[in-house]
């Protein structure tokens, strides 16, 4: 009986500790010398860094935080951190920092000048999981080649969930290291470096993927990237495959006055740089772009840039890019491009491309069924409900998830409904559409 009681009271306990879990609060009129409740908030992320533990969540209430130099964490060779998120939540109990329900807090780096890269939050840590606020105004102040980001991540199993980096000069989100993270309902626009190397803007993409072997598993899923002075989302030199879905790219390589910016591609899928070829991954990953919208890219809504390898590319819908698909590749010398080979389309959709609807693709060599420009028929501004690009930048749903768009939603009639081929996704009617949206 005692040993009964024993084993409850020692599982009770396991319990308790199991589910016992603090929160703390951050606010824009708090101190870090407070205890970190919500009537005496801390004022900085990194000092609730400190406090929490495993399973702990910290809330950031809504407001503007100015951040200055004096709060850079921590400065490395080129680097100035200036949140350090190295403290590490465990599986089933991540550590969260989460705008306060029903309030929106922005951190803005405007007066963050060091003369090093700008990193306004560093996260090396595990199973953190980052929701609901905003970071505008990082600074790009070097003038030779260089770039700052908004956020870095070398840890894995991180949620990145309805951040918004916008109105600056650095990269939105970019990936190093790391596994199983996910990239959920973040939106990078207006990131414009015109500092760096006479202002073309050449690094400034709203997400990149660059992950080394072995970090697996990393997805973009229904983010956006509009005005970004380079590309929208960009894996050149992710050694493990990338996954982006349900994912929009707008008007990247050029500003909100369409001035012409850097390269300006919507997706570019991977390629390796002028990377030597044993410096090369073996093999080369196969990235997927899937139920992805790239629109009014200055290059290429979706682009294969020089990947030494095919990719797989199903049921996205381009518009009005300069090309909407460019699936150029590479031989394994990393020196000779060729028309893309190994790719495998399906169900894609495009209309009004600037240049060409599709370039650069060996369709012998590439596995192309059930595309827009492999069947028979016939795409036209009457299939679509609406080519109203403004729907595109609307503002989310409550939960953050996109919001609901008639842009080349189909119309009953158009006979891109029910071309596609099944590939594995849930679909409406007979068959799944062409393109981003299942309509029915
Ligand atoms: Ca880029
Ligand atoms: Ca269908």
């Amino acid at each position: 009986m005692m040993r009964k009681a024993a084993l409850l009271f020692s599982l009770l306990f396991a319990l308790a500790l199991e589910s016992y879990s603090l929160t703390y609060f951050v606010a824009v009129n708090g101190s870090d010398k407070n205890p970190g409740t919500i009537k005496e908030p801390f004022a900085s992320i990194q000092k609730s860094q400190e406090v929490v533990n495993a399973g702990d969540t910290v809330y950031i209430r809504g407001g503007n935080y100015a951040m200055s130099e004096s709060q850079i964490a921590r400065k490395q060779g080129i680097y100035s951190y200036v949140t350090y998120l190295n403290k590490s939540g465990k599986e089933g109990a991540s550590i969260k920092y989460w705008a306060y329900p029903g309030e929106r807090p922005v951190f803005n780096y405007s007066d963050v000048k060091p003369q090093t890269r700008v990193i306004a939050f560093y996260v090396s840590g595990s199973y953190i999981h980052l929701k609901g606020f905003e970071v505008v105004g990082v600074q790009v102040t070097l003038l030779n080649h260089t770039q700052s980001e908004c956020f870095q991540n070398h840890g894995s199993n991180n949620i990145y969930e309805q951040l918004s980096m916008h109105d600056g000069q650095a990269i939105g989100f970019y990936l190093l290291a790391g596994s199983n993270n996910l990239i959920l309902n973040c939106d990078a626009y207006n990131n414009y470096d015109y500092t760096s190397e006479g202002g073309k803007g050449g690094n400034t993409d709203g997400f990149g993927c660059h992950g080394k072997k072995g970090d697996v598993n990393n997805i973009f899923r229904a983010c956006r990237a509009w005005f970004n002075s380079d590309d929208g989302y960009d894996c050149i030199s992710s050694f493990e495959p990338v996954i982006f879905e349900n994912c929009w790219a707008m008007y990247n390589g050029y500003s909100p006055k369409f001035k012409s910016l850097a390269d300006g591609n919507g997706f570019k899928a991977g390629g390796y740089g002028g990377r030597s070829v044993d410096a090369l991954p073996n093999p080369i990953p196969r990235n997927t772009i899937r139920f992805c919208l790239a629109v009014k890219n200055k290059a290429s809504g979706f682009y294969s840039n020089h990947h030494i390898s095919g990719s797989d590319w199903y049921n996205n819908s381009a518009y009005n890019n300069g090309t909407n698909f460019n699936m150029l590749s590479r031989l394994r010398d990393n020196k000779t491009d060729v028309p893309g080979y190994g790719h495998k389309m399906r169900n894609n959709l495009g209309f009004m491309a600037r240049s060409k609807e599709m370039d650069k693709l060996d369709t012998a060599e590439s596995d192309i069924s059930d595309n827009y420009f492999t069947l028979r028929v016939k795409v036209e501004a009457k299939d679509f409900l609406s080519l109203d690009e403004d729907e595109l930048v609307k503002p989310r749903k409550a939960d953050g998830s996109l919001p609901e768009v008639n842009f080349m939603r189909l119309k009953k009639n158009s006979d891109l409904i029910d071309a596609g081929v099944d590939i594995g996704f849930p679909y409406k009617g007979e068959k799944p559409d062409l393109g981003f949206l299942e309509h029915q």
